[in-house]
């Protein structure tokens, strides 16, 4: 496995190491004793990728290690990174049976134990298939993609990614924080779909440094997995003050250079409370703030932060500020960001998406004091690239037949997160990578007609 150097000053190294600690040995192997080995299990059925997840603890019991970790990056490509980032309260292990006794088995720290001996054993799990003369490009190498081609390269495919940026993996490489992923596990995953002879290459934005209808003229097909962008502007004066920070940005700089953000000693302000802003705000205390507190218009009942991320950040001494609405970021005469203007909310009626609207309370406005400010309000779209390459969307979000991962170009197909949104799925990890193997498994199907004739 290649060597992940951090960009990281050595005095705050320790800080972004993975927190949660691994089984040990004799934990796993308790643990797995533990499971009932269902038959027809739930726990398969939560799984959006379908994890054989009694099998793969089976084997952990009885010493198959290589054949555990296979199972499960069989069924998900990314299943080291999933074993870490999945919401398994909500996934699998919410549907253990054994909730309803005792308590759910740990299938994602089993998860990580199986994968993390492969990763130590330097294990290669596949092969490819047997090559078929079909090329096909995949345009982003985050889970999505990945998975898209591990599957197409299984199946014979000669294919080749593209991805903008200096590595591989997306967000998963760079948009998670290390103390959750570190980043060599997410390399380890593309390493391990570039031994099966998939082209990577990296630092080449389609669009700019290639053109798409390039891939078109040599590819059979195109598979689109471009997920979403940065951070989008708050729209309120003082955004380009010095100390005003994209959260996905910050996280990118704990990860890769250039040289971290600094926030040693300051007092930050996150905005938003979805897992970006959790993230954002545990990296600033792990960057050596002094305070930092998250601020959302709505209340902790309308937060979208997975419940465990919510309880991670007030571990870390993360302050909320519920009902709490930036109207302007106050700078000094050097161009500082030295607080933000904020109004007090109120939850009005619900409005269509059914949750309640925020109004401003009248005369409410109050001035936190602050030396930086992380925008965390979600993620911008690809909007003019896709408008460019002509393909069907609604607001950014690639439009596609549900039953074949097609766009309004038949021989463009999309997956993960540039189709989340307005109606389709679910912003995580495991779900684009189990839509990267529904799109490959579509585009396979359109293609077997044409190298058996
Ligand atoms: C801060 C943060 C924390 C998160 N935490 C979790 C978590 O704990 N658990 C979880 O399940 N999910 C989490 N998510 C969501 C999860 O990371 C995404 O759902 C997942 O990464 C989507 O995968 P993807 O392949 O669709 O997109 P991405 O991971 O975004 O990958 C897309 C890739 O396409 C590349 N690209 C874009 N445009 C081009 C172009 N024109 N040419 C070439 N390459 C291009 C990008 O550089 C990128 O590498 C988090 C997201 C964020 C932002
Ligand atoms: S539901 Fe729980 S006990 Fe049953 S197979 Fe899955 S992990 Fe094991």
């Amino acid at each position: 496995m290649s060597t992940v150097e951090s960009p990281l000053p050595d005095k705050f190294t320790a800080n972004f190491k993975e927190v949660e600690l691994p089984l040990s040995n004799q934990e796993a192997l308790n643990e797995a004793n533990r499971c009932l080995y269902c038959y027809d299990a739930p726990c398969i059925n939560a799984c959006p990728t379908g994890i054989d997840i009694p099998s793969f603890i089976k084997k952990i019991a009885s010493g198959n290690m290589k054949g555990s970790a296979t199972t499960i990056m069989t069924a998900n490509p990314v299943g080291a990174s999933c074993s870490r980032v999945c919401p398994t309260e909500e996934l699998c292990e919410g549907a253990c049976v054994l909730n309803h006794s005792t308590k759910p088995i740990l299938i994602g720290n089993l998860q990580r134990y199986a994968t993390d001996w492969a990763i130590k054993n330097d294990q290669v799990l596949f092969k490819k298939g047997e090559p078929n003369g079909k090329k096909v490009a995949i345009v982003g190498g985050g889970p999505g993609g990945l998975s898209a081609a591990r599957e197409l390269a299984l199946l014979g495919y000669d294919v080749t990614v593209y991805e903008a940026e200096k590595e591989a993996g997306g967000l998963d490489t760079f948009g998670i924080v290390s103390f959750r992923l570190p980043k060599k596990i997410s390399l380890w995953e593309v390493e391990q779909v570039e031994q099966l002879g998939v082209t990577i290459n990296t630092g080449v934005r389609v669009g700019k440094d290639i053109e798409f209808d390039e891939l078109l003229k040599t590819n059979e097909r195109v598979i689109l997995a471009i997920g979403m962008g940065n951070v989008p502007n708050l729209n309120v004066p003082g955004e380009t003050f010095n100390g005003v920070h994209d959260a996905i940005e910050l996280v990118r700089s704990t990860k890769s250079s250039p040289f971290p953000t600094h926030l040693e000693g300051k007092k930050v302000v996150v905005i938003g409370a979805g897992n970006t802003a959790i993230d954002g705000a545990t990296c600033s205390v792990r960057l050596g703030a002094e305070n930092v507190k998250i601020i959302y218009r709505r209340t902790e009942k309308e937060m979208t932060a997975y419940d465990f991320e919510y309880e991670f950040a007030k571990q870390d001494g993360v302050e909320f500020r519920w009902l709490t609405q930036p109207i302007e970021i106050v700078g000094d005469a050097d161009g500082n960001v030295k607080g933000l203007k904020c109004v007090k909310m109120q939850l009005g009626e619900a409005s269509s998406d059914g949750r309640k609207r925020p109004e401003p309370v009248p005369d409410s406005e109050f001035i936190i004091e602050c030396d930086a400010v992380v925008k965390a309000i979600g993620q911008k779209r690809h909007t003019d690239f896709i408008e460019k390459l002509g393909l069907a969307h609604h607001d950014g979000v690639i439009l596609i037949n549900k039953d074949s991962m097609q766009t309004s170009n038949s021989r463009v197909y999309a997956c993960g997160d540039v189709i989340f949104g307005k109606g389709q799925g679910e912003a995580m990890v495991v779900s684009a990578a189990q839509q990267g193997k529904t799109a490959a498994y579509h585009v396979h199907e359109s293609l077997k007609e044409m190298y058996s004739a």
